[in-house]
């Protein structure tokens, strides 16, 4: 609602996210559609030989061809950035793609990266085992303690990378210290910001140089389209992100972006509504018996709360939890249940339960989980759009009958 202090102004960085997600971006098209258009084509025609010149010169603003740029995946572009408050945002058309590409693309051999140990598989592999093939040293630690990140330090660290909240362990790293440390040191702090969603966390508010995103998680939110984004200033998009996805082409197909920029606009509602069912039901589980711990970024009881009530807007849609009785009692809760699905996405709007043991962390070994804190019993939930009791009662049948038999 406008107030009568402040009047409405044209300009979208001035909007509140939710008009952001719903007008931001908007490029019309002669035909003056409502809804934003989908451009589904690899290239653009030229009025002459003198303007394709002028645009591959780039004399002349417009699209040359998709692998650069999009009308649709610029709308998508410009609206996450908006939202992010970030000064350029470049799609991908992965999760994973954008990760590589904020890496890669200002890492060179000899170079040195610190990573936080808790994180997504395939995060891992391409800290852990790809960037040392291409000569890029790394060093994991437990990013929990900014003084792990300040003993993992050499001369040649240019890199740091995180996610914040982890996956599954819910671990959070404390971005603005880790951030001012990074800078004193000239090195580029890199967020993944998949768990907290732009909604409810702004790493670049807190001093970091570079988030990105997994949009085939809250992003797109009904579990149909991958996609990635990268947003940071424009000085790092020229001087590493532009040529680098131009040229190795991790784009975005304009379909997917079409259908996570129509997303963007229910996303505020999404997450409000999942953040508020998460919340009672990680109250709900720890009150149970045969349930040993709950994870949860909204309650008080999480080991680091003091960091997550600085850096975080809201406790989010993701629990973890632990089941007395190991990988038996968690399978058969999670075979109980009736509503709550076996999968390994999240951010859905159907709630989704994984046993990261045995699926999502199984191949980095029984060592490495336990040196990050997972264990056999440990489910991680993702909480969808259904009705909170329905939930509720859904596990607690569940927990009920991982006890029994
Ligand atoms: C899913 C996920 C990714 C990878 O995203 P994809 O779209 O599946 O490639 C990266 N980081 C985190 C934290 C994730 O949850």
């Amino acid at each position: 609602m406008a107030n009568d202090k402040t009047p409405v102004s044209a300009d979208p960085a001035s909007w509140s996210p939710e008009t952001q997600l719903v007008h931001g971006g908007v490029m019309r098209s002669q035909f003056g559609e409502t809804s934003e258009a989908l451009f589904l084509t690899q290239g653009f025609v030229y009025n002459s030989a003198e303007q394709a010149e002028a645009r591959f010169k780039n004399e002349d603003p417009g699209f040359q061809y998709s692998r650069f740029s999009n009308p649709t995946v610029s709308m998508f572009e410009e609206r996450l950035r908006l939202l992010e408050g970030a000064e350029v945002c470049r799609a991908a058309a992965t999760g994973m793609a954008a990760v590589t590409a904020s890496l890669l693309c200002f890492l060179k051999a000899g170079d040195h990266i610190v990573a936080a140990r808790a994180m997504f598989g395939s995060c891992r592999y391409i800290v852990e085992t790809l960037c040392p093939r291409f000569g890029i040293s790394m060093t994991l630690i437990d990013g929990r303690d900014i003084e792990n990140w300040q003993a993992a330090l050499r001369p040649n660290t240019r890199g740091f990378f995180f996610e914040t909240p982890a996956n599954p362990t819910l671990d959070v790293v404390d971005i603005a210290a880790v951030s001012a440390l990074g800078r004193e040191h000239g090195i580029i702090t890199v967020v993944d910001n998949v768990f907290a969603t732009p909604m409810q966390q702004r790493p670049l508010a807190y001093g970091a140089d570079v988030v990105v995103y997994s949009a085939t998680k809250h992003i797109d939110g009904q579990g149909r389209c991958l996609g990635g984004a990268v947003l940071c200033s424009e000085k790092f998009l020229t001087d590493h992100l532009q040529d680098f996805i131009r040229q190795t082409g991790p784009s975005l197909s304009p379909f997917n972006a079409w259908v996570m920029l129509k997303s963007l606009e229910t996303l505020p509602i999404r997450v409000r509504a999942q953040t508020e069912t998460a919340a009672r039901v990680a109250d709900g589980l720890a009150g149970m018996t045969g349930i040993s711990r709950v994870i949860y970024c909204g309650r008080a009881d999480h080991p680091q709360a003091d960091i997550i009530k600085k850096q975080m807007t809201g406790g989010g849609q993701m629990i973890a939890f632990e089941v007395e009785g190991g990988k038996e009692a968690a399978f058969k809760l999670q075979n109980a249940l009736k509503i709550i699905k076996i999968s390994n996405n999240l951010g859905d709007s159907k709630s989704i339960i994984t046993h990261p043991p045995t699926t999502t962390h199984y191949r980095i070994g029984p060592e490495a989980r336990a040196e990050l804190g997972i264990t056999d019993g440990m489910l991680r939930l993702s909480i969808g759009l259904e009705n909170a009791d329905d939930l509720a009662a859904d596990l607690e049948a569940a927990v009920k009958a991982a006890r029994t038999s």
